[in-house]
């Protein structure tokens, strides 16, 4: 994605597009699976935590990323693939690998619908599935 596609999708998600922004969300389209600030940190040098931090923050506010939790005590960040608010079918299933600790993003496997009861409005949904990865898997 070029600088001024990408300037147009976060101006239409209702964010001012500054380079630190821009850099944060080009970390995050590099990054082959769901990534901590601790990653993103790794692979921006010239941005300390706190930067980073803020917009993430920012993105997630604006259903720019999916912050996802999966246990391993850092949240985990992931660009959100749909251009609308609040969609439905954006949500996918997460695995957890526990021996390598990596998150995979599943974006195949939509999570399967739950009924609230009445009055209970769901706005997003934490599907971590944990185990091996097939990496892992092989070795053990
Ligand atoms: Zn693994
Ligand atoms: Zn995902």
């Amino acid at each position: 994605m070029d600088n001024t596609r990408l300037e147009r999708m976060l101006i239409n998600k209702g964010v001012k597009p500054t380079s630190n922004r821009i850099l944060v969300y080009k970390a995050l389209m590099n990054a082959p699976r769901p990534v901590s600030l601790a990653d993103i940190e790794c692979s921006l040098e010239s941005l300390d935590k706190a930067s980073i931090f803020r917009v993430l923050e920012l993105f997630a506010a604006n259903d720019i990323v999916h912050v996802l939790e999966d246990g391993s005590r850092s949240l985990k960040y992931e660009l959100c693939h749909s251009d609308s608010h609040h969609t439905v079918d954006d949500r996918h299933v997460h695995f957890y690998c526990e021996r390598c600790m990596q998150t995979f993003c599943l974006e195949d496997v939509s999570v399967p619908p739950i009924d609230t009861p009445a009055g209970f409005i769901t706005r997003s949904v934490n599907y971590m599935l944990k185990g091996l990865c097939p990496d892992c898997a092989g070795k053990e």
